[in-house]
C-alpha cells in the first residue's frame, strides 16, 4: 500500500520534502476492528488548500492537524472494495474523506457520497461534482444571492472553486470579473486567458502584475462592486473594501495568500461594511452538505448540456502528490488540481 507520509508540522510554505513516500503491507479485507467500515481502493485524490492549516500543530483549521508519521488524509474519489456497511456494497463508486494512499480502510462511511451519476468523468467528483463545487454553489447562491445586472468579483478565479463561481455567476445575469496569477502552460492555456476566454468572464487580469490593486479594481469597477467571491484575502480583501457598492455581499470562502504566514496581515478598510452597509460572511462547505442533491440537479445538466465547463490539472499518481498539493502555493495548477492514483 503506497501512501503519502505526512512528515512532520510545517510553517513558512510547505515544500515537497514535509512529506515523504512509504510502501506498506496491505491485507485487502476489512479488520475486525473496522467491521462496520469499508475498504476503499482510491482513484482521484484532491489537493485543497485547507490541507496547509492542517500542517500546523495547532490545526487552526476547522479539522484536525495531521498526525506527524501517518499518511494525509482528504477528500477522493475511491472504489469500495469491502463493506461491513449497510448503506455502501462492493463495487460502489464514492466520494469524501479518505487517505493520501492506495487503499484505505475507513471507519467513518457517514463522510463518504455514493455517485449516482457516472456518465461524467470520475475525478469531476474531486472537484465540480464534490466539495468545491458546492462551496461555489453555497457561497455565491446561498450566501450572496446574486441578481441580474449585479457586478462580481472572483479572486483565484482559475481554480477549483473561482472557475465555477464565475459561470454560477454568469448563469445568474451578473457582470463578472475574475483575477488570477498568470501561469504559463503547454496545455493548460494561461490562466488569466482561461477566464474570459474558457469560462466566459467579462474580465479577466493578472492581480501580479498590479502595483495598485484597489485602482485595478477601480478599473473593472467604475460602478463598484456588488458581491465579492473572498477566495484570498489580505491586501486584496482592503482593496476589495475599498471598491464595495451599497449593500454589497462577500462571501468569506478563504485566505490563501495568509495560510503560510505565521502572522495573517492586517485589515485595514473595515469601515467600509458600516458606510456602505455590507454584509461579510464566512461559511464552510461541509456545513451545508444537505444541499447536495439540490445542487446536482442544478449542475448535471448543465454539464451535459455544455452550459458548464470544468478545467482540471492532473497530477499522475501518489509520487507526484506532495509536488501538486505544494504548488497550489505557488499558483503552479491551472483548474482544479487532481492526482490520479489508479484506474477503476
Ligand atoms: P485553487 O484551485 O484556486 O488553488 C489555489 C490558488 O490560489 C492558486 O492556484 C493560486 O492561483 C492562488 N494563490 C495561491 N497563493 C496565493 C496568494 N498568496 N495570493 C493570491 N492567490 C494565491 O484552490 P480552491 O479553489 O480549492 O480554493 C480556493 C479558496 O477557497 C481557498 O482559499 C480555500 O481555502 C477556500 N475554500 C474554502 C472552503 C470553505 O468551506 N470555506 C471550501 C473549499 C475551498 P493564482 O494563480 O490566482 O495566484
Amino acid at each position: 500500500n503506497k501512501q503519502v507520509i505526512f512528515n512532520n508540522y510545517v510553517s513558512g510554505f510547505p515544500k515537497e520534502s514535509d512529506m515523504s513516500i512509504a510502501v506498506g503491507e496491505i491485507n485487502l479485507k476489512l479488520p475486525e476492528s473496522a467491521a462496520a467500515g469499508v475498504l476503499l481502493k482510491n482513484l482521484y485524490l484532491s489537493c485543497d488548500p485547507y490541507m496547509r492549516p492542517r500542517m500546523r500543530n495547532s490545526s487552526g483549521s476547522y479539522v484536525g492537524a495531521f498526525q506527524p508519521g501517518s499518511p494525509l488524509s482528504g477528500y477522493g474519489v475511491a472504489k469500495v472494495l469491502e463493506s461491513g456497511h449497510p448503506n455502501f456494497e462492493k463495487g460502489d463508486l464514492v466520494w469524501g474523506s479518505t487517505g493520501w494512499e492506495e487503499y484505505t480502510v475507513s471507519t467513518e462511511p457517514g463522510q463518504l457520497f455514493k455517485i449516482q451519476h457516472k456518465d461524467v468523468p470520475l475525478s469531476y467528483y474531486t472537484g465540480i461534482l464534490g466539495m468545491p463545487g458546492m462551496t461555489a454553489y453555497v457561497g455565491l447562491y446561498e450566501l450572496c444571492s446574486p441578481k441580474k445586472g449585479e457586478y462580481v468579483y472572483v479572486s483565484a478565479a482559475s481554480g477549483a472553486v473561482g472557475q465555477l463561481v464565475g459561470q454560477f455567476a454568469k448563469l445568474a445575469g451578473c457582470y463578472v470579473v475574475g483575477s488570477a496569477g498568470s501561469q504559463e502552460k503547454v496545455n493548460g492555456g494561461q490562466k488569466v486567458d482561461l477566464l474570459k476566454n474558457k469560462f466566459g468572464f467579462d474580465e479577466a487580469f493578472n492581480y501580479k502584475e498590479e502595483q495598485d490593486l484597489a485602482a485595478a479594481l477601480k478599473r473593472y469597477f467604475p460602478q463598484g462592486i456588488d458581491i465579492y467571491f473572498e477566495n484570498v484575502g489580505g491586501k486584496m480583501l482592503d482593496a476589495v473594501l475599498g471598491n464595495m457598492r451599497l449593500r454589497g455581499r462577500i462571501a468569506v470562502c478563504g485566505m490563501i495568500s495568509q495560510y503560510n504566514l505565521e502572522s495573517p496581515e492586517g485589515v485595514h478598510n473595515l469601515a467600509s461594511l458600516i458606510m456602505n452597509r455590507i454584509r461579510m460572511e464566512g461559511f464552510i462547505v461541509s456545513d451545508h452538505y444537505h444541499l447536495y442533491p439540490k445542487y446536482l440537479e442544478m449542475v448535471v445538466p448543465k454539464i451535459k448540456e455544455g452550459k458548464i465547463v470544468y478545467v482540471e490539472d492532473t497530477a499522475e499518481g501518489l509520487d507526484n502528490a506532495p509536488a501538486a498539493l505544494v504548488g497550489l502555493f505557488y499558483g503552479r495548477n491551472v483548474g482544479k488540481q487532481v492526482v490520479k492514483v489508479a484506474d477503476d
